[in-house]
């Protein structure tokens, strides 16, 4: 039994700006590739939902803000595998009622924990998160048969999923671009990259010494991509009239749903760049769209 990623198309966008620049901008619509969950999520679970189906564990824990996109995905996954899933989520005075996201996850059948934002943090270091699903099993869980899926969903496993995006792209491109959360995606994508092929990664949150370290990381002496802080609009889930501005007409003008959290900011840095006469004349863009709008209205 395997976690089945839907291939996605290739669409071009038209458009005057690009015409006149001579570009060639392509999305690729990782967004259909499930109706809740975001693309990309889905292909950071694939192996993860793989080796907790070969662990032998009971459950799959994982934390996450009360809009987290990974944790839409790991509650789908759990549903359609029939695993246990358990969310801590950041902020105590939530419910599952508090929002479509975690009114969702809690119908899959994922078990939510509430924590306050103080203890969210302590869990950002291995030994409070140990401390605290220990204290926790007493109560839920058995801490021993927890597989844990770190926040963001970032690990190798997420990683060798986000590999398969590229091979299913069958046009030549010069760029590549995505927003970039925990990195994970772009990992995936730098190491299928061939190195005539740039990477630009949009971050959507500040951090900009962080994601850099984290990358190189995982993708060793490659460098045919670099990450651009310029439009992150001040950290995660900020916005402005004008990124939202941008957001509705460029859904409306194209057919393709965009938000403002992350691949709103990912084609508004490609726009004002194409502007700026960033790109080489002539270049083909493949922008991936990761999804992240089923709960946005
Ligand atoms: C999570 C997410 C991202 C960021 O992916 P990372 O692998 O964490 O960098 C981008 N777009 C959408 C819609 C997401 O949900």
């Amino acid at each position: 039994m395997t976690l089945q990623v839907k291939e996605s198309r290739l669409e071009e966008i038209q458009g005057d700006l690009l015409i006149e620049k001579g570009i060639r901008l392509f999305v690729k619509r990782d967004d259909l590739i499930h109706p809740y969950v975001s693309g990309n999520k889905w292909r950071k679970l694939k192996y993860n939902v793989e080796a907790f189906l070969h662990s032998g564990k009971d459950a799959l824990l994982t934390l996450g803000g009360a809009y987290s996109n990974h944790i839409i995905a790991t509650a789908a996954a759990g549903k359609e595998f029939g695993i246990q899933t358990t969310g801590i989520i950041r902020g105590e005075e939530l419910t599952a009622d508090s929002n479509p996201v975690l009114h969702f996850a809690r119908d899959c059948g994922m078990e939510l924990v509430f924590v306050s934002r103080e203890q969210y943090k302590s869990l950002h270091d291995e030994t409070g998160l140990q401390s605290f699903l220990y204290n926790l099993k007493h109560k839920t869980l058995n801490f021993k048969h927890i597989f844990l899926l770190p926040e963001g969903g970032f690990n190798e496993l997420a990683v060798k999923g986000c590999e398969e995006i590229i091979p299913e792209i069958e046009i030549p491109f010069d760029y590549i671009c995505c927003a970039v959360g925990t990195g994970a995606t772009i990992c995936g994508i730098i190491r299928s990259l061939k190195v005539e092929q740039q990477a630009i990664g949009f971050p959507v949150l500040q951090g900009e010494g962080f994601l850099q370290k984290q990358i190189e990381e995982y993708v060793g002496d490659k460098n045919n991509w670099s990450l651009n802080f310029g439009y992150h609009f001040g950290g995660y889930a900020k916005t402005t009239d004008e990124l939202k501005k941008f957001c509705t007409e460029f859904s409306e003008r194209n057919k393709i749903p965009i938000e403002s959290i992350y691949t709103g900011k990912m084609f508004y840095g490609i726009y004002d760049l194409i502007k700026k006469n960033f790109f080489k004349p002539g270049a083909t863009i493949v922008a991936i769209h990761t999804g992240g709008t089923s709960f946005i209205s």
